[in-house]
């Protein structure tokens, strides 16, 4: 299953979920490696779902199959984009691969170039697109359906540039390496403790062995004090046992 990558390999974050545009949102501003347009890569495989050009240039991406994301939740993702100065070259049905450029940071509609230059402005929805993709919040912002952290949404790799994180705790990708050792260890502790089962099981054995062959067996026992005769017949291997209170 494919894991939902960060849109920008620079990561810059310049306004997170308390800046007064986001207001009530879970949206962030990034913008890439320098004040110029830098290029927003498609975060998995997916499909353009809506184009909204009358404000912002916004597109919404809906994954083709459901994706992981950072927080183990395995569901389809919607991501709204926002700012490309130039949509002209997308359309709805247009699908591409994960890590394919497919938007631009720009400065399009409510873009603060004078503090931030060129930027993308991004959010993350669980699920399919729905609806209209978006809703006005208790503030009047309009933001991305079933809006989900973008830290519980997106992995990082070794491959990121991180230039500003804005104090999240970004989930890396585990390496192939890492994923084979702390599997190796798994193994190795499971072996161990079936290797101690075994012991046990072995040291039990041995125990209930020598319980049973010291066991005697009750032949006879005398309901009354008084004389009894009894006839006995051994094999060379069998024990006679006088047990407590029993007399012969
Ligand atoms: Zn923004």
């Amino acid at each position: 299953m494919q894991r939902a990558m960060y849109p920008s390999p620079y990561m810059r974050i310049t306004a997170g979920f308390e800046a007064d545009s986001h207001k009530g949102t879970f949206a962030l501003d990034d913008a890439g490696s320098d004040s110029g347009i830098d290029i927003i890569l498609a975060p998995f495989d997916c499909m353009i779902k809506k184009i909204y050009e009358a404000d912002a240039n916004e597109v919404w991406i809906e994954s083709l199959y459901p994706v992981k994301f950072a927080d183990g939740t395995e569901d389809y993702m919607t991501m709204m984009f926002v700012h490309d100065n130039d949509v002209s070259d997308l359309w709805i049905g247009k699908t591409f691969k994960q890590g394919e450029k497919f938007y631009d940071e720009g400065s399009k509609g409510r873009g603060q170039v004078g503090t931030f230059g060129n930027h993308v402005h991004f959010e993350c929805g669980r699920g399919k697109f729905e609806g209209s993709g978006w809703h006005a919040n208790e503030y009047g912002i309009w933001m991305i359906n079933n809006a989900k952290r973008p830290d519980e949404c997106l992995w990082i790799d070794d491959s990121y540039h991180i230039l500003e994180k804005w104090g999240f705790d970004w989930k890396k990708v585990p390496s192939k390496n890492s994923e084979q050792e702390s599997e190796l260890e798994n193994l190795k502790k499971e072996n161990e403790l079936l290797k101690n089962e075994n012991e046990s099981l072995k040291n039990e054995n041995a125990r209930l062995k020598t319980e049973n062959s010291n066991r005697g067996k009750i032949v006879y026992v005398c309901k009354k004090n008084g004389k009894y005769k009894i006839k006995l017949t051994l094999n060379e291997n069998e024990k006679i046992v006088i047990e407590k209170g029993a007399q012969l």
